[in-house]
């Protein structure tokens, strides 16, 4: 499931391909994905331009010069593919038309970008863009967690009494926006604090911690994601799904990682999801 770095990924490599462009034609091959799509989609797509496009939490924001912003989530398999001509340049052949290939985007100057999702879970829809932070997907969001409102004391505060895990506040999508369960377990790890502990039984000082440790996990991912656009000339055109070397998520039963630590990471289930962690180091 694509978390926020991976969605930073694919923004920046379909920035090349879209943006300042005219959606010389949108297709859209069905009816919805996990929501009907919005009206008339297709007509009210083709002819615009794509004056910026932006990301919100793990949703993309293609700006458009018809003053709608399209709201684009990956849901758990939405896949972007990019072929044809990209900054004048030609890299790949477009793919032969491929089950659960939703939506078509054909750009002006010969670039395709492909959205595939066999499960269905993506979604897509159109706003004003005047009121796209009032669409109910983006509400209630809490702040970027690389973003400036993000700081020391706003987290501090906002987990002052709160009697659930630490793990479960940090994905409370209203505390802090796009953080998932894979990068909430990496900085939990990073910052020694067990997932379990309760979030407002934490000193200030620890909590106060976490947030240049998020920052820092999440500028690391996006990091290799941007190795991984370099390299994706070469394979298929595919964006965003990129190898990335985790310190304990999907890592039960083999050494911690932290330096002078003989601990072992450790699996266990909260709120029917999987955290890992080090028993030894993480308090
Ligand atoms: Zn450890």
């Amino acid at each position: 499931m694509p978390e926020l770095p991976e969605v930073e990924t694919v923004r920046r490599g379909l920035i090349p391909a879209i943006e300042g462009r005219v959606i010389a034609a949108a297709r859209v091959n069905r009816p919805d994905l996990r929501w009907p799509f919005p009206p008339r989609m297709a007509q009210r797509l083709t002819g615009a331009r794509i004056t910026r496009l932006g990301r919100r939490s793990k949703y993309l924001l293609a700006d458009l010069s018809s003053g709608e912003t399209l709201i684009v989530h990956l849901g758990m398999s939405g896949r972007m593919l990019v072929s044809g001509a990209v900054m004048g340049r030609f890299h790949h052949d477009h793919p032969a038309p491929a089950k659960h290939d939703h939506v078509v985007f054909d750009m002006e100057g010969g670039a395709r970008v492909t959205f595939n999702d066999a499960r269905r879970f993506g979604a897509m829809d159109l706003i004003e863009t005047d009121r796209v932070e009032d669409h109910w997907l983006l509400a209630g969001l809490g702040p970027e967690p690389l973003g400036n409102a993000f700081h020391q004391d706003y987290l501090v505060e906002r987990l002052r009494g709160r009697m659930t895990p630490i793990k479960a506040a940090l994905l409370d999508q209203r505390v802090v926006a796009g953080l998932g369960n894979i990068y909430v377990c990496e900085a939990l790890h990073r910052a020694g604090i067990s997932p379990k502990r309760k979030a407002g039984r934490i000193s200030a000082a620890r909590i106060a911690e976490l947030v240049p440790v998020i920052r820092t996990v999440l500028q690391e991912a996006i990091a290799a994601g941007g190795s991984s656009l370099r390299d994706y000339r070469q394979s298929d055109g595919e964006l965003g799904y990129f190898q990335h070397d985790f310190r304990v998520y999907g890592r039960e039963g083999q050494p911690c990682r932290t330096p002078g630590c003989c601990g072992t990471v450790t699996r266990i289930v909260q709120s029917g999801r999987s955290s890992f962690y080090c028993p030894q180091c993480q308090r």
